[in-house]
């Protein structure tokens, strides 16, 4: 779990998917106030994670000859397991650096 820079506090998994559905990067830290950034821990992870549900839906979709339900069913648990498990591949910076090298 990522770790505020500024104060070095853990900061919760629900706190960090809660900033996430909101969308933004830029999130103020519940312990000190400091903005802080969520940044991918590394760039490949971050890769698979959105490559892989899209590419798991298409492919099991037909494997197993699911129905628009059943796509629109597996995305929303992939949805979610992707969302639980995304914390822990974030780190947190007090700095933007998203679009640095
Ligand atoms: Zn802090």
């Amino acid at each position: 779990m990522p770790s505020c820079e500024n104060c070095g506090r853990k900061w919760q998994w629900k706190a960090i998917v809660l900033k996430t559905l909101k969308l933004t990067n830029k999130v103020n830290c519940p312990y000190c106030g400091k903005p802080q950034y969520i940044i991918p821990k590394s760039r490949k992870k971050t890769a698979v994670f959105s490559f892989l549900p899209a590419f798991l839906i298409i492919s099991s979709g037909r494997i197993f000859d699911l129905g628009v339900l059943g796509v629109i069913l597996l995305a929303a648990i992939l949805l979610i397991g992707t969302l639980s498990l995304y914390p822990f591949f974030m780190k947190l910076s007090s700095e933007d650096k998203t679009f640095q090298p």
